[in-house]
């Protein structure tokens, strides 16, 4: 039995912190869950303290889901997408109003998918996710789930926070109706006592078909003064992209019966959208695919406030094309073209809606996969140390920080991993690490599951 009151020492092939070296036979000092040592040499302080042995695994700091929709968590497999955009927008909005029958069910229904959407999160190693997040919404379901969590663990090396949701409040104003709810909702959430297992309040104006520029404006104003994260789809479809061009085609079919003349006069193009984020505290574009040269340029010059969250198998769900030449397309998302641009980029799961699952290191693998030219430690810096200074919580999560939380994530490395040695060349490492194989944890599910040795 562990004395939670005293430190344990975890020992592990590897400690990456990402923001530093590689640290090959690596110490980590954990205090109840506080970090309290980093390094390859075990202070002598330390030495009598309880020890585990992490054996094949390296430990990065907590994985940063930038872009998710925790209310879809209970979809046991994704949403056909076809080849229509607008025919899976049709089947989620069936799926949501299935849950709406009963007004008493709804939150209900709601609590179950969004607290089982935290538990895989978290299970999946992920410390931090960036949700959008849409009414029925009770920042009382997110603590309870935080707190379930917690309790199944051990209090010794476990942190008391081991996952946060920042919710992003949806923001449509299809109708007047709609926005007023909204905002209001909003206003409220803003208002509410602040807890450490819910991030801060952002905002989302949804997309530049549901949302008016004056929304994203007001979204734009309320982040600067309020320091506040602004996201929003924008371009995430050819089909969206020739309705917003030229009032056509299928996303007609979808939003014509809607939406009113006087919330079409009001609509901008992505361009104009992008152009307002630029003055936001921080802002993401989540998905982003069709953006113009123009645009992408915009975001190069802002990259210290604004960024992209790119959702791998998302894209990959809805076989998004992409055209370097008007006749050869590809399903592969120009990510290297666009980061030699000096557009910043961050991965999200985005939902179970048109994702098998919300494990975010899953995303990451396929980036590596699937664009050998980008180096390991840039995709790694996109779901950990990059996204958690753009979020301002780099204090918190996403970082190897002494007296920071030990929201840490345990990579289990494969047998042919590079034997630990200072001699080993990093990138090697880093590839290595997100090798197909690898999977990831909490780290003290690690600890607790693993095949670790107790050392004293
Ligand atoms: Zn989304």
């Amino acid at each position: 039995m562990i004395d939670q009151r005293e430190p344990v020492v975890v020992a592990a092939d590897w400690v990456l912190p990402i923001d530093a070296e590689p640290i090959p036979n690596g110490f980590l000092v954990v205090d109840r869950g506080t970090i309290q040592f980093v390094g390859n040499q075990l202070p002598t302080e330390f030495r009598s303290a309880k020890q585990f042995k992490l054996t094949g695994y390296a430990i990065l700091p907590g994985l940063v889901n930038s872009h998710c929709h925790l209310e879809f968590s209970d979809l046991v497999e994704p949403l056909p997408a076809s080849d229509s955009f607008p025919d899976w927008i049709r089947r989620l909005l069936v799926y949501r109003n299935s849950k709406n029958e009963d007004p008493e069910q709804t939150g209900f229904a709601r609590r179950a998918a969004i607290t089982s959407g935290i538990r895989e999160s978290y299970e999946a190693g992920v410390r931090w996710v960036v949700d959008m997040t849409t009414q029925p919404w009770d920042p009382l379901w997110i603590d309870t789930a935080v707190s379930e969590i917690f309790g199944t663990l051990s209090p010794a090396f476990a942190p008391k926070n081991p996952i946060a949701i920042q919710p992003c409040i949806e923001l449509l104003d299809i109708s007047k109706n709609r926005l007023d709810l909204s905002l209001a909702f909003a206003s409220k959430q803003a208002n509410a006592p602040e807890s450490t297992r819910i991030g801060r309040m952002g905002y989302a104006p949804h997309a530049s078909y549901t949302a008016s520029l004056k929304v994203t404006q007001l979204c734009v104003e309320l982040s600067r003064t309020e320091r506040r994260l602004v996201t929003m789809h924008l371009a995430e479809s050819l089909d969206e992209m020739e309705w917003l061009d030229e009032r056509k085609g299928r996303f007609l079919e979808l939003l014509g019966p809607i939406l009113s003349d006087e919330f079409l006069d009001a609509l901008g193009q992505n361009s104009e959208h992008g152009q307002l984020l630029t003055k936001a505290w921080r802002a993401t574009i989540a998905h982003g695919n069709y953006l113009s040269q123009v645009d992408l340029s915009e975001l190069a010059i802002h990259s210290e406030n604004m960024a992209i969250v790119h959702c791998p198998r998302t894209h990959r769900h809805f076989g998004h094309r992409h055209f370097a030449h008007p006749n050869t397309a590809s399903l592969r998302y120009p990510l290297g073209e666009r980061m030699e641009l000096g557009v910043r980029h961050f991965l999200g799961t985005d939902s179970r809606a048109s994702n098998p699952d919300l494990n975010l290191w899953s995303e990451a693998k396929r980036v590596r996969a699937e664009h050998p030219s980008i180096p390991s430690l840039e995709i790694l810096k996109m779901i950990t140390t990059d996204a958690a200074e753009f979020l301002g919580i780099a204090d918190r999560y996403g970082a190897i920080r002494i007296e920071g939380p030990s929201a840490l994530t345990a990579i289990k490395l494969p047998e042919h991993f590079p034997h630990p040695s200072s001699s080993v060349d990093t990138n090697r490492i880093y590839d290595a690490v997100l090798s197909p194989e690898t999977e990831s944890s909490p780290l003290e599910l690690a600890i607790a599951h693993g095949p670790q040795v107790c050392m004293s």
